[in-house]
């Protein structure tokens, strides 16, 4: 059992916090046509961060 960060897309306004927060290069992107960000799952190290800094609570860790 293991866990990634997961974002809620209807939640999340692009505000680009949790790409600044996270440790782990790449592992959050902000994608320009839908102005959200994509987690790429193979980087993220679920250390909690961006669940933690996000102001619109639209992360969280999903069990794997
Ligand atoms: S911090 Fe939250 S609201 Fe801001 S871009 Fe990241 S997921 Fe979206
Ligand atoms: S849980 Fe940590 S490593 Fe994973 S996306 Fe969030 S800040 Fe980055």
């Amino acid at each position: 059992m293991y866990f990634k960060a997961k974002v809620d897309k209807e939640k999340c306004n692009g505000c680009k916090i949790c790409i600044l927060s996270c440790p782990e290069p790449n592992a959050i992107k902000f994608d320009p046509s839908s102005k959200k960000i994509e987690i790429y799952e193979s980087r993220c190290k679920a250390c909690k961060i961006c669940v933690v800094i996000c102001p619109k609570q639209a992360i969280e860790l999903e069990e794997k």
